[in-house]
């Protein structure tokens, strides 16, 4: 099942996307919990509690504006850096060199701010000369929590997932790397472009997929979940260790090879650039730049 958030007439209102992905069936959710997007139906799910009917007619989904499923997370997206085997060769000598031994035991988990979750819709705004000139694109799966809890073990760690989606990890290279940790780097206003949906996880094997992202309809990345360093119960086992997780909680899984710092010379986008990430059973995310 995929479910969206969208905006249409005049509200924003959550629905489920028909097979063939040209309609979408909106669920009577109320306005106010409407404006929380998909997490009001991962919360209900987690307590238990059934799911609203549908109403009215379906709608045709290019009658209304995607946004981000979640659209503004319940607190700081979880996001793993270095999960790729090929990725972690491509930045051995730049944003992995100090940390390439321990990074072998434990994940690197950072976070963004939920604020700067925007849309499938939605132009990410470049910062300016002045404060970035190095902006990267990192199309990754990302895990949303179903059922919470603490100190999950892998062995039980997919029965939380509630399903996955699509998010870019946009980050300021130069930002990310001046300050030892990575979180002011990877929160710029507008630097999370997520969407189109959800796909719950019955419907999705994340752990078996191909995850690519095009520049201006440039291949750059292509990879495969199953080339992860840490498998995705290793990151929820790592991310609840002593932590309690939440339904609605987001963790970005990493990026495969072929960001734009990688290349020789690195590339970064600039105004008019378009990033296209496409997930294999997911979808497209696709933002323009400006
Ligand atoms: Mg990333």
């Amino acid at each position: 099942m995929r479910i969206a958030t969208f905006h249409y007439q005049g509200r924003r209102q959550v629905g489920v996307v028909s097979e063939d992905g040209a309609t979408l069936r909106p669920l009577e959710l109320g306005d106010a919990r409407a404006q929380r997007g998909v997490l009001s139906l991962i919360e209900d799910r987690a307590s238990g509690t059934a799911w609203p009917a549908p109403t009215g007619a379906s709608v045709a989904l290019g009658d209304v504006r995607l946004e981000a499923p979640l659209p503004l997370p319940r607190r700081n997206i979880f996001c793993v850096g270095r999960n790729y085997h090929a990725h972690a060769k491509e930045l051995s000598s730049s944003v992995f060199k100090n940390n390439t031994a321990k990074a072998d035991a434990w994940p690197i988990v950072f976070t963004k701010v939920p604020e700067c979750v925007i849309g499938p819709e939605d132009e990410v705004r470049l910062p300016g000369e002045s404060v970035s000139s190095q902006i990267d694109y990192e199309a990754e799966l990302a895990v949303v929590i179903g059922t919470g809890g603490r100190n999950i073990a892998r062995s039980e760690a997919l029965s939380h997932v509630f399903g996955y989606t699509i998010v870019n990890d946009v980050t300021a290279r130069d930002v990310q790397m001046r300050h030892q940790q990575w979180d002011l780097g990877k929160s710029f206003d507008t630097f999370c472009p997520m969407g189109p949906w959800i796909v719950t996880a019955d419907a999705l094997d994340g752990t078996r997929t191909r995850v690519r992202c095009w520049v201006n309809g440039e291949l750059r990345q292509d990879g495969q979940t199953t080339d992860f360093i840490f498998d995705i119960p290793s990151l929820i086992e790592a991310c609840s260790r002593g932590i309690t997780l939440y339904p609605g909680d987001v963790i970005a899984t990493g990026t495969p090879a072929g960001v734009g710092m990688g290349m020789s010379p690195p590339q970064y986008l600039r105004a008019g650039d378009t990033v296209r990430i496409e997930i294999d059973g997911l979808g497209t995310l696709e933002n323009r730049f400006v």
